[in-house]
Parts: C-alpha cells; sequence; structure tokens
C-alpha cells in the first residue's frame, strides 16, 4: 500500500498517484461532475470525479457520504484548485473509511458559531479545524520552550504528588477526596515539594502539573484543574531573583514562539512583545499611578481587576512592556510563608506578574528560619509544628530560597488574547462541567 501524505505534501506529486485522506468537508454534486472537499490535519485538499474519468463504483460514492465522513482515495494529483486550497486528485480508489452521521452536533466548518457550551459538549468536533489545532500547536511548543529554559538556568524537572493530606495553604480551595476511607486532598499547588526538593539540596527545581483548586466561581480566567508551572530556587540573594529568573522565561518563550511559530500567532493576530525590562513597581508606587489616574485603592488592599488593567495601561504607556511586576504585597493579604522585609513588617517580599491587565504568576522569597516562620504562622492564627512535615524542613538546614507558580492555561489566554480561559486549554474543568 502506498504511504498516506498530507494536504500540504501534495504539491509534490503533481502529474504523479497519491494517497490522501481525512473528513470530508464539502460535497458538491453537479451532474456530470462531482466535487469532495475533504481536510486534514495540515490543510484541504479537493477529489474531483470527473464521470468520464472514474468507474461508475466511485462515481457513485458521493451520493451517499455525509460531511466529517473519513475518506481516503489514491489518485493522480493536478495542480492547486483555488476554492478549496488545496490539490486536487482524480481518484483511482475511493473509500469511506468511516461515514459519520448527520446532521452533525456542530459546524466544524466554522461558518455557523455555536455557543461555548455547545462546542465544549462535543469538543472533538469542535476543535476539529486548523485554527484549534494551531492553538494547541502553540500550547505545546510554550510548554517545550518552558522546560527548556529551566533547563538551560540548571533547574531540576520534578513530579510531586497530587493526592496529599493536606496543602499549607488554606483550605478554602481543596477538594476533598476519599482516600480508603481516610480525608485526603488534592494537591492546589506543590508548595510544600518544591521547598522540600529545595531543602533536599537540588537547588533550584521546576514542576509541570497538574494544580486543582476549588473555586467556586465561574470567571473567565479561573478552572478547577490546571497547569501549573512552578519553580523554586535556593541561595538566593532577593526575591529579584525568582523575578529574574521569570522575566528570562518569558523573554525565551516568546522569542522562539515569533521565530518559530509566526504562522499559527498570525491566526490570532498577535506578535507578542519580548519584554526587554519589566518593570517592577512596589504596590503602594503602583497605588499613587492609580491615584493620579482617579483610581483609589485602600491601604492594605491589593489591586482589583479593574486596577490590574488600568496599571498595564499606564505601564505600556510609561515603559513600553505588555508585563509588569507588582511587589510588596501587604502581610495580610499573603501566606505565612512569605518573607518580610526587617524595615516593613506590613509586606511581604512577594510579587505578581501582571500580563496585559491579567495576573499570570505569583511568587515570593520564603521565610526559611524557624522561629522567623513559626512566629509568622502563629501571627496568622497557625501553628507552624502542627504541619509537621513542612516545619521540619526548617530544621535540619535551609537555604533562602524562592519561587514562583504560573498557570500555563492563564498564560496561553493572555499570550493569545483570548475570551475564555475554556478556549485554551482541551477539555476544561470548571463548578459544572465535568464532562467529556
Ligand atoms: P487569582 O488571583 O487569579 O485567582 P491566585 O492568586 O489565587 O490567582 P496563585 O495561588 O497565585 O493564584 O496561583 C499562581 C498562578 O496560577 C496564578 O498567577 C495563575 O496564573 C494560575 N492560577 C491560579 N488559580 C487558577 C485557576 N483557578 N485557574 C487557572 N489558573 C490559575
Ligand atoms: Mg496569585
Amino acid at each position: 500500500m502506498k504511504e498516506r501524505v498530507h494536504s500540504t505534501q501534495l504539491k509534490q506529486f503533481i502529474g504523479k498517484t497519491a494517497v490522501a485522506a481525512g473528513w470530508v468537508q464539502d460535497i458538491r454534486l453537479m451532474g456530470g461532475l462531482k466535487f469532495l472537499v475533504v481536510k486534514d490535519r495540515e490543510g484541504f485538499f479537493q477529489i474531483t470525479l470527473p464521470k468520464k474519468a472514474v468507474s461508475a463504483e466511485i462515481f457513485a460514492v458521493p451520493d451517499k457520504l455525509t460531511k466529517e465522513s473519513v475518506v481516503r482515495v489514491e489518485g493522480e494529483v493536478k495542480a492547486a484548485v483555488q476554492a478549496a486550497g488545496g490539490y486536487e486528485i482524480i481518484p483511482a480508489r475511493l473509500e469511506v473509511v468511516s461515514l459519520a452521521g448527520a446532521p452533525t452536533p456542530l459546524d466544524t466548518s466554522g461558518k455557523i458559531e455555536s455557543g461555548l457550551d455547545a462546542r465544549l459538549d462535543y469538543r472533538f468536533l469542535d476543535l476539529r479545524n486548523h485554527k484549534s489545532i494551531a492553538l494547541f500547536k502553540l500550547r505545546a511548543k510554550m510548554l517545550k520552550y518552558v522546560i527548556d529554559y529551566f533547563e538551560q538556568q540548571g533547574f531540576i524537572g520534578i513530579n510531586t504528588p497530587k493526592l496529599t493530606s493536606a496543602g499549607v495553604e488554606s483550605g478554602a480551595e481543596l477538594f476533598e477526596v476519599n482516600y480508603f476511607g481516610r480525608k485526603a486532598c488534592l494537591a492546589q499547588s506543590p508548595q510544600i515539594y518544591k521547598q522540600m526538593m529545595v531543602c533536599a539540596g537540588f537547588e533550584k527545581v521546576y514542576e509541570i502539573g497538574a494544580v486543582y483548586r476549588a473555586e467556586k466561581s465561574q470567571t473567565t480566567r479561573h478552572l478547577t484543574e490546571f497547569t501549573g508551572i512552578d519553580f523554586e530556587m535556593g541561595f538566593i540573594d532577593s526575591f529579584h531573583d525568582p523575578m529574574d529568573v521569570i522575566e528570562g522565561m518569558f523573554r525565551h518563550v516568546i522569542a522562539e514562539l515569533n521565530k518559530n511559530c509566526a504562522k499559527e500567532l498570525a491566526l490570532f493576530n498577535r506578535k507578542p512583545v519580548v519584554p526587554k525590562k519589566i518593570p517592577r513597581l512596589s504596590l503602594d508606587e503602583a497605588k499613587k499611578l492609580l491615584a493620579a489616574q482617579g483610581k483609589k485603592i485602600p491601604d492594605g488592599e491589593d489591586l482589583d481587576p479593574e486596577g490590574e488593567r488600568l496599571i498595564a495601561k499606564i505601564v505600556k504607556e510609561k515603559f513600553g512592556e505588555e508585563f509588569v511586576f507588582l511587589t510588596h504585597y501587604p502581610w495580610g493579604k499573603r501566606p505565612f510563608y512569605h518573607m518580610r522585609p526587617v524595615d516593613d513588617p506590613k509586606v511581604t517580599l512577594s510579587f505578581d506578574l501582571v500580563w496585559n491587565g491579567i495576573e499570570v504568576s505569583t511568587g515570593a522569597q520564603r521565610e526559611h528560619r524557624y522561629e522567623v516562620l513559626k512566629a509568622q504562622a502563629k501571627e496568622k492564627g497557625l501553628d507552624l509544628d502542627a504541619m509537621k512535615d513542612y516545619a521540619n524542613l526548617f530544621k535540619y538546614g535551609a537555604p533562602p530560597h524562592g519561587g514562583a507558580g504560573l498557570g500555563l492555561d492563564r498564560f496561553v489566554e493572555c499570550l493569545l488574547e483570548l475570551d475564555n480561559i475554556r478556549e485554551g486549554i482541551l477539555l476544561p474543568r470548571d463548578p459544572i462541567r465535568l464532562t467529556p
């Protein structure tokens, strides 16, 4: 049997025989001439059936065919057909590999719009178009470039448990699991484990893995299951070190995407700007800039979504950057393990990275001194020693360290300026949706 080729390879077969296969997009019956427009992963091709040039058996095939059926054709390749945007094949053999039911629950050509819910119900049909495939190619490349970057920077990739007894974060966002009659939780962050591995002597670690959050609200940027990109690094001088890493990561990933995936990005009308130097503004400085534009944020509060959008706009005008680090979040808003500056215990050595007005990452220097950490936990009404596995990390040699977490799905949403985070994940999970 001849090897199957993609629509984009047919060019090399003009005047010769080739085998191609895909999903039927369009069926045109015009008396003595019939056409099938077929889609494969890379593009389209057309099967042309002139009554005089093909067998009676083959000529009859389109009559019983439905859109989205899978067909396989072998025949001579003719020059490009403009209408179908691909090459033309005159079939010597034409096989209906899988006949699709009709009508399909969704229009896959993108000509008839369906609501997001209907699309997600039949996600495999919703994705059966070149723009969706481009999106997920981009997503896979982003992940590759993220991993390349961490590897180049000397980080060690780790995989930590997602079934846990409890985290160090508050319990509100935890999904409980019945673990052989015991109560377990799905990890809402690899926080404990990445710090553990720094203390284990790995020094610099990163993890790409599932993160679970029982976020009740239905928003355009929250999922209950998402892919986290987390890293943690030891022997840092300050919380600027993890910010430098994130900055380097975005610079690398965006430059690689612009270099290697311009065609896919163009489908989304995006040419993301490679950050030069991401401004680092303390929350107080940001609030002053916002106040000057009439937006007041109370003391001890962080920015609301509107504030984040406005600060992004100001930064873009002032610094020409799509990104901004906001630093020194109030102690009241951050977990007990974020380090505080000696001279200002009201704030933390923490940061958020905001991209075009949306938070994509949060990080901090962690408190690594057992006594200080214990006191900080107490201030928040927590007992460090009750979190035995966490407390132990700081008793037997813990270097100063810090890190951050970001969501890949949020990253895709911002990169492609999607209306909804659900567009950029294959099968979203949210408070309502648990299928398919
Ligand atoms: P947000 O304020 O947007 O709810 P967060 O501050 O609660 O996020 P973090 O704990 O800081 O979230 O998580 C680190 C990163 O993980 C976020 O900056 C974001 O990129 C991503 N992230 C957090 N929660 C979600 C979620 N529910 N769905 C998708 N991505 C998320
Ligand atoms: Mg955050």
